[in-house]
Order: structure tokens, then sequence, then C-alpha cells
């Protein structure tokens, strides 16, 4: 039994065979710069890697490209018995709470959501009609994003500005990432050998995007992500927190159009717009070589972490583990060391030399003596994906 999953984006297709209850990858791929002069599709499977670039007219073509990737000399995708599709959509606004069977009406749900998510959902949807239609006969599952944070307490998803207005327009914290933080909180009790219910964990998502959750025995209760992916911790190229009173003060005092905003937030914050870059690996050496403006973004990236463990301690009342996941969180040691420095008297001991040990799986790398237990455990949004239509193709 093997699962597609798909993550389809608005130039690119990300694609993984997966066999989801050992969590093998069969195969996997990227076809990038659909609709640009020369694409490109990167493919691997048993047989090896190929690379291809040629013209990709569309997100159908690109597909079809990819299916055809899995016949060069090795077996063709239907041989491996898909028995379900997984496709990523990042917003299920009010309506989704969990992974589910894609039909004609969830294609308008998802659709009539592309306001609240316009750079994502669209695309994600052209990747679900695209497979539809070359995989007709399997389920097709969407998984999204926002799906575990439907918890949330309305204290806690409520802006406070006016309520009317608010709930016109769709305007409250629905959280992104949703996907790993739920399968890492799983993860952690597996781990651990605790019932989930009996644990109270933070997890911080440390990625080119960046966000935190807190989950009360494996209900998520709050994240830092909000309307929109923008909010919470300082990203590669993503503002984070702002107060709100910039973007006024912008608009009037430099001129800035929404669109000049939007691309300022989005594009030209966070990391790079501190210090240039937005890849950790390279902050971390311009900060090892002495940068001034690579060290103060560093700063005020470990400063937000921080900021959030704090106030998720006291979300959760009793905080039992705290998770680091994701590209920066599973690979860069002094992040982690920086973002719990100092704690001993809120019980939170990071052991330098766990912390140091570089290992593939899920690791405890605080002191035997921290009240708190701290853990490096890899994220896979894939494998989550999979096992969410697998689980759903399997009750049909
Ligand atoms: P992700 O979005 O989860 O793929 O994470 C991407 C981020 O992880 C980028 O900023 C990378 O620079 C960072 N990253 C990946 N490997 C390392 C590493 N070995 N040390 C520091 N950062 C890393």
């Amino acid at each position: 039994m093997a699962v597609l999953v798909i993550n389809s984006g608005s130039s690119s297709i990300k694609y993984q065979l997966v066999e989801p209850e050992a969590g093998d990858v069969l195969a996997s791929g990227l076809v990038e710069r659909i609709g640009e002069a020369e694409g490109r599709i990167t493919h691997s499977d048993r047989v090896g890697e190929s690379e291809s670039t040629e013209p990709i007219a569309d997100h159908r073509a690109g597909l079809q490209l990819a299916f055809d990737m899995f016949s060069r000399d090795g077996a063709a995708l239907a041989e491996f018995g898909v028995s379900a599709v997984g496709h990523r959509v990042v917003h299920g606004g009010k309506v989704f709470s969990k992974p589910t069977l894609v039909t004609d009406d969830v294609i308008t749900e998802v659709d009539k959501l592309s306001s609240l998510a316009p750079l994502h959902n669209p695309p994600n949807l052209l990747g679900i009609e695209v497979a539809r239609a070359l995989l007709p006969d399997v389920p097709h599952v969407a998984v999204f994003d926002t799906a575990f944070f439907r918890t949330l307490p309305r204290a806690a998803n409520t802006y406070a500005i006016d309520a009317k207005l608010a709930e016109e327009h769709g305007v409250q914290r629905y959280g992104f990432h949703g996907t790993s933080h739920h399968y890492v909180s799983e993860q952690v009790a597996e781990f651990l050998g605790r019932p989930l219910s009996d644990v109270n964990q933070i997890i911080l998502h440390l990625g080119n995007g960046a966000s935190a959750s807190a989950v009360q025995g494996g209900v998520a209760i709050d994240t830092s992500m909000g309307l929109t992916p923008l909010e919470g911790l300082v990203m590669g190229t993503r503002s984070g927190d702002i107060d709100p009173g910039i973007l006024l003060h912008l608009r009037r005092s430099a001129g800035m159009t929404v669109g000049d905003l939007d691309e300022l937030l989005n594009r030209r914050s966070g990391l790079r717009g501190l210090c240039g870059v937005n890849d950790f690996r390279e902050l971390s050496e311009l900060v090892s070589a002495g940068d001034q403006s690579a060290t103060l973004a560093y700063e005020v990236y470990v400063h937000r972490l921080r900021k959030y463990v704090g106030a998720y301690m006291v979300a959760l009342g009793r905080l039992d583990v705290i998770t680091f996941t994701a590209g920066v969180g599973e690979n860069a040691p002094h992040v982690r060391a920086d973002a719990l420095a100092d704690l001993e008297e809120l019980g939170i001991v990071v052991d330098p030399e766990s912390n140091q040990r570089r290992d593939k799986g899920p690791r405890i790398i605080s002191a035997p003596d921290s009240k708190v237990t701290v853990l490096v455990v890899p994220t896979n949004e894939e494998l989550a994906i999979a096992r969410a239509a697998a689980a759903l193709a399997n009750d049909l």
C-alpha cells in the first residue's frame, strides 16, 4: 500500500510516495517553475535520481511529467498500488477541523476560503483537480494546515477588534503548520511512553516559516500564527509580530500601498529584512564572523522565541515538555541553547552535551534534573498527510 502526497504551490508541485505504516519513502520529487520558459523536475526513487529541464506549461503537465518519471526505467506509478492521494491544503477556515475526503462540495468550500489564503488555496486546489483527473479511481483526501488549531478557545482565537467586522470577514486566529504540530505532539507522547492526554507541551516549529504552539493533553490551546502565517515568531522573510500601527505609519509617511506592505512583511522582513539573509546556516556563519546586523537579527529571533515560551508556560499552567522541530529546530543547537538559557528557576535546563549530539531521531536534550523535558523531534508532514489519507481511505 502506498499513498501519494501532493503539495501543490503556485509554480511548483512537491510530491512523495509514502508507505504510511512504516513511513518508508518510495519516491519523491519536485516540479518547479511551472508556466515559465524553462521548467525543471527532479525525481528520486529506488532506480536513482533524475533531473530534467523542459518547459512545463501548467500544473496538469507538471503532474503528468512526475507520473511519467515513475515509469522511466522502473515500475509505473500504477504498479505501486496507490491506495489514496493526500493533498496539503493551507486554509481550512472554520469549516474543516480534520482530514476530509475530497468531493465536489469540498472543492467548492476550499475555493470559498481562497480569500483568506489567496496565495495558497488556489494552487492547492489546482493540484487536487489535476490529480483527481489523473488518478480518478482512488480516494483523494485534503489535509488542512489549520485543522489542528480548530480547538483553540475563543479567548485565544479572537482578535480584539470590532466584533461585527471580524465576523463578517472571517477575522480570527486560525493558526498554520497544524499538521506538523499535531504530528510532533503525538510523537512526543509516544517517545516518552506517556498518554498524550497527560502531556502539556510547547512545540517550536522553526523552519523557514516558524510557529509555536501550546498543546494541553493533545488539544491545541494557543498558537503563534494568526489569520495568516505572518504573525508570531521571526521567520526567514516574514516579520512575525509587529505593532499594527507600523502599517498605518508607513502608509502615511512612506506612501506605501497595500501591495508594498504585503511585500514588505512577507518577503523583506524577518531575518532577511534585518541582515540580508534568510537561510539560518548563512545567518549563523555571519554571526560567527562578527557581522553586527546578523547578530542583531539572531538576538531578535531568540528574544521573540523566549517570549512565546514564557507566554505558553503560563497558558498551560503546568508544562511537561518543550520540543524543537523543523529545519532550524532540528539542526541548530545554539538556537535551542539560547532560547532556553538561564531558565533553571522555571525548571528548564538544557544539557549542553545532549544538545550538541547529532541524531536523526527523537531525542532528549534536557538535563536529568530538568523539571521540564526538552526534546528534539523531527517533523514529517508528508508522513502525517499519508497516514491521514490512508486512515480515511481504509474507512471507506
Ligand atoms: P524547513 O523550512 O523546515 O525546511 O527549514 C529551513 C531552515 O532550516 C533554513 O533556514 C535552513 O537554513 C535551516 N537549516 C537547515 N539545516 C540547518 C543546519 N544544519 N543548521 C542550521 N540551520 C539549518
